[in-house]
């Protein structure tokens, strides 16, 4: 019996969202008293025997994957073989789009409960609970699991990375990879950006901006803060910025520890996806903008005097 932490890769290096799957699936192999694994999919530069010190034992490294980042089927059947081969008793994703899209077709092949968007640590006391956010983060359901294999996909930034000391033993895999039915044709990537997904800060920049032509301030600021660049709907919308920026209900969802909005007026359907940043700074010229009610710092000012202000300071700090 086992716990199983699926993990994926940027750039060959293990992501900070599948660290935090790590910790969360080590504590939960203490909670069941099992042993913790992480498997790692496709080739990788990070030093796997060093994922030990996360509290995992041991590594599977399962080098090739063909396209199964792209493909949820082929995904699903080759973890289900990893699966029945450690005996998986709970498997571990994130909350990403690849564990939202591979996590329900592992449900169906192993009869697992799921639970998703998972936010705490499982309740065992009484059965086998799963906090989890709902209604865009405005709420909180406790979900119980009654099967005897379990999935869980962690949301980003809901767990601390628990970093110690330790060595994890790593196995290759060598599974063979179904074929798949789908054909990549060409992947586009956004070269230099922080990716929104993954950002630890993000600075946002709504309507109250007037064009595009003044997003040098957004763009000045992110790149000072190593921050990603992302925008409300209607910004979008009138192509001021490109699409993969959109955050909110239809957008992306994010969770940063720093999210600063700029003229964003703090509309329900933006708020959906942002408001699981730890910190939320807004500077609007409205104080009845309904952004303030959710921030924890509101600037009353307009974003033309502020914005070149919080620059100058940062410029200052070194
Ligand atoms: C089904 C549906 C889904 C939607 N999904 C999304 C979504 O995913 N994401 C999303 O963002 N929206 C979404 N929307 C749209 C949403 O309802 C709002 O219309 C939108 O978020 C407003 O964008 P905004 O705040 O940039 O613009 P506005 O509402 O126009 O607000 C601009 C803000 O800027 C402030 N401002 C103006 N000038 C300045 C200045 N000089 N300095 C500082 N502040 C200034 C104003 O006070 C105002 O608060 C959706 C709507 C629907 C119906």
């Amino acid at each position: 019996m086992s716990v199983l932490i699926i993990t994926e890769q940027s750039d060959k290096k293990i992501k900070k969202q599948s660290l935090e799957s790590i910790s969360y699936g080590v504590a939960v192999s203490k909670l069941l008293n099992v042993d913790a694994i992480a498997i790692v999919l496709g080739p990788s530069d990070d030093v796997l025997s060093s994922l030990g010190e996360y509290g995992v034992k041991k590594v599977i490294h399962q080098q090739t994957i063909g396209s199964i980042f792209s493909d949820s089927r082929s995904a699903s059947i080759l973890l289900n073989s990893i699966c029945d081969q450690e005996k998986a008793q709970m498997i571990i994703f994130s909350n990403s789009l690849f564990g939202k899209s591979v996590a329900p077709r592992l449900s169906v092949k192993l009869k697992a409960g799921l639970v998703t968007g998972a936010v705490k640590l499982p309740e065992i006391s009484n059965g086998f609970s799963v906090r989890r956010s709902v209604f865009s983060g405005k709420a909180f359901a406790d979900v119980k699991i009654t099967t005897p294999t379990k999935i869980i996909t962690l949301n980003a930034n809901a767990f601390e990375i628990n970093k110690t000391r330790g060595n994890a033993e790593v196995i290759e895999s060598n599974i063979e990879i179904t074929p798949s039915n789908i054909t990549v044709i060409e992947t586009k990537k956004n070269e230099g950006n922080i990716s929104l997904a993954d950002a630890d800060k993000v600075i946002s920049g709504g309507r109250g901006l007037k064009g595009p032509e003044n997003w040098g301030m957004i763009e000045e600021l992110a790149k000072l803060l190593g921050a990603a660049t992302a925008c409300s709907r209607p910004v979008a919308d009138s192509n001021w910025r490109p699409h993969h920026e959109h955050v909110g209900q239809t957008g992306v969802a994010i969770s940063p520890n720093l999210y600063i909005a700029v003229g964003i007026s703090g509309a329900i359907q933006h708020l959906a996806g942002v408001n699981r940043s730890k910190t939320i700074v807004v500077i609007n010229n409205d104080p009845e903008a309904p952004f303030f009610k959710a921030a924890d710092y509101g600037i009353v000012g307009d974003a033309f005097q502020v914005m070149p202000k919080i620059i100058e300071a940062v410029k200052n700090l070194g």
